[in-house]
């Protein structure tokens, strides 16, 4: 069989632990017999980033600006016991992806794989829920304050040209409580545009809520901004069969759980924050999560909703086989070969990453799954528990007869 060639690059963020080990075996196994892989590498290993004083995540992000696609591993994120773990590292290092998100910009979308053995909690849950949290502002960038005596709280803004706006936010007569929040037209509208450019590129309905009954000018800004960006997607929304839909938050929840799935969720940063978890838990598990960050003007990065399995790393590293789950790994690798044959033109690359998913849900309808999805699943339908290479392996089989079929 001859290999499917590319032509535009993606971006290849390489990663940390047990997921940069299923990374190496998801490309030997699963990538490079089948596709000629062309990928503009950057190793975000945590080693790599403190060689490179941090450049390589700021360069792998400029990469993906230029290119529009990645695909990204899970990184550590250090912290005071990783600083102990690596002594060399010359700086508790931030999390590349807040960096790559504070270059990129854009929202994250999650959304759970959904397979026959493993029932939601929420029964009548048929497709897929994706979340897609706003990730600036409101209480993530409040101030607080609290006071013992009695008095009086105002909010005043003083505009750069010396005009002034002053409310009371309350009068109290004793100890309380204050709390200052902002948001801005930018960001919101990034946001918008984000939520609907995402629902036509998966053909899915959006909807969004927020709490604007109550909250009439600060969430009333998010609905009157989703309400005019609208406008330049609508064509395409009613090309596409599909559908934008604005409800209050408390109607939303309601509704989300009597539904059937298979739409797009747009959330304010505190509702998609709880939200995403609730959902996810709903749904499985985060090693059944994927993730992809898509900004404004159409960029996409793929990766997995999880991290890099710690504690399975060190398993491995002792020499014992894990059953370290790679789904989602996987599905951030179809999902960006998909995009970037998508946007190439290239058929033969998208059918590739159609067929290496629909590879990884045979392999689980033959009831071949790694531990953490047999304890979850219906033991009816499980045949075998697996390590990672034995589920890859039976993957790379699925693979081989969906692509010569
Ligand atoms: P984690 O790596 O997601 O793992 C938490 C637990 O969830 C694991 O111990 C494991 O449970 C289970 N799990 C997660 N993914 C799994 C998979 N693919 N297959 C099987 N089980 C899976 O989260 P963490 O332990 O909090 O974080 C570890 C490191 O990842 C940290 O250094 C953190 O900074 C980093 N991190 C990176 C990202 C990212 O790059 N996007 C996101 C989150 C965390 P059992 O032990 O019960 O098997
Ligand atoms: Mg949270």
């Amino acid at each position: 069989m001859e290999k499917i060639r590319m032509q535009t690059p993606i971006v290849e963020m390489d990663g940390d632990e047990m997921t940069r080990v299923l990374w190496k075996w998801i490309k030997e196994k699963l990538i490079c017999p089948f596709v000629e892989l062309n990928s503009e590498y950057y190793d975000l290993g945590l080693l790599h980033r403190n060689a490179t004083q941090d450049r390589v995540t700021v360069d792998a992000a400029n990469a993906a600006k230029r290119y529009g696609v990645a695909v990204k591993c899970a990184t550590i994120t250090p912290n005071r016991k990783r600083m102990q773990e690596y002594p060399e590292l010359t700086e508790m290092w931030k999390s590349p992806n807040a960096t790559i998100r504070s270059i990129l910009g854009g929202t994250v979308f999650r959304t759970p794989i959904m397979i026959d053995a493993i029932r939601p909690v929420v029964s009548c849950w048929k497709k897929p829920i994706s979340i897609a949290r706003h990730a600036y502002g409101d209480i993530y960038k409040a101030v607080e304050l609290k006071t013992d005596e009695p008095g009086e709280c105002c909010l005043v803004f003083r505009a750069d040209s010396g005009a002034e706006q002053r409310v009371v936010v309350q009068r109290t007569d004793g100890p309380a409580v204050f709390l200052g929040q902002h948001n801005t037209d930018e960001s919101i509208r990034d946001f918008a545009d984000a939520c609907f450019a995402y629902a036509i590129s998966q053909k899915e309905d959006l909807w969004f809520s927020t709490k604007d009954t109550i909250s009439k000018v600060y969430d009333g800004r998010f609905c009157a901004i989703f309400e005019e960006e609208y406008e330049k997607y609508r064509a395409d929304f009613e090309r596409l069969g599909i559908r934008y839909f604005y409800t209050l938050i408390d109607d939303a929840v309601a509704r989300v759980i009597r539904s059937e799935g298979g739409f797009i969720w747009a959330c304010k940063n505190y509702d998609g924050d709880v939200m995403s978890d609730l959902v996810s838990t709903a749904f499985g598990s985060l090693a059944m999560m994927t993730s992809v960050l898509v900004t404004p003007d159409g960029k996409f990065e793929f990766e997995a909703a999880h991290g890099t399995v710690t504690n399975h790393y060190y398993r491995y590293r002792n020499g014992e086989k894990t059953g370290t789950n790679p789904v989602a790994t996987i599905f951030a690798w179809s999902g960006a070969l998909k995009k970037r044959g998508e946007l190439d033109g290239i058929a033969d690359l998208v059918r590739f990453g159609d067929c290496l998913e629909q590879a990884v849900f045979d392999t689980l309808q033959d009831g071949i799954m790694t531990p953490d999805l047999v304890r979850m699943a219906n033991p009816d339908a499980v045949t075998a528990s697996v390590d990672s290479e034995q589920f890859l392996d039976a993957i790379a089989d699925r693979l081989k007869k969906r692509l010569s079929a």
